[in-house]
């Protein structure tokens, strides 16, 4: 399986502004983009650190999927995402070793073609698959 390297952290928070003083005002990190993706309900920030980069996530309303865990779980950690070089092979080999999936096939995402795998199956963390394009 070829995990080639955290792709990013992508981190839930209530305010986008009142993180980036955190994140950008107060770690010193740069903002290369922020974006508002209405189909997906979610505000985002990206930050990138040397090879990854770290994600924050404010939802746009109450109904979406990521709304609902800020108000379930509050701040904090959301998903992990790794890059992998074939997704479709790394999907059917954790299928194959029992692994609990969300997505048994790649979708679209923002980057590339991605999947995710259950916290429930990764000792509590969400973690997201990207084959980037
Ligand atoms: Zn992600």
């Amino acid at each position: 399986m070829g995990i080639k390297r955290i792709d990013h952290i992508a981190i839930v928070v209530e305010n986008l502004d009142k993180a980036l003083e955190v994140y950008r005002d107060a770690l010193g990190m740069t903002v290369t983009a922020v974006k508002e993706m209405p189909e997906q309900d979610v505000k985002m920030a990206f930050l990138p650190s040397g090879d990854s980069e770290i994600e924050l996530l404010e939802p746009l309303s109450t109904e979406s999927g990521i709304a609902r865990y800020l108000a379930k779980r509050g701040e904090g950690l959301h998903h992990i995402c790794l890059e992998v070089d074939d997704i479709a092979a790394t999907l059917a080999e954790l299928k194959a070793k029992g692994a609990q999936l969300i997505d048994e096939e790649p979708k679209p995402g923002a980057h590339g073609k991605i999947a995710f795998i259950h916290p429930k199956g990764a000792h509590g963390v969400l973690i997201e698959l990207v084959e980037r394009a």
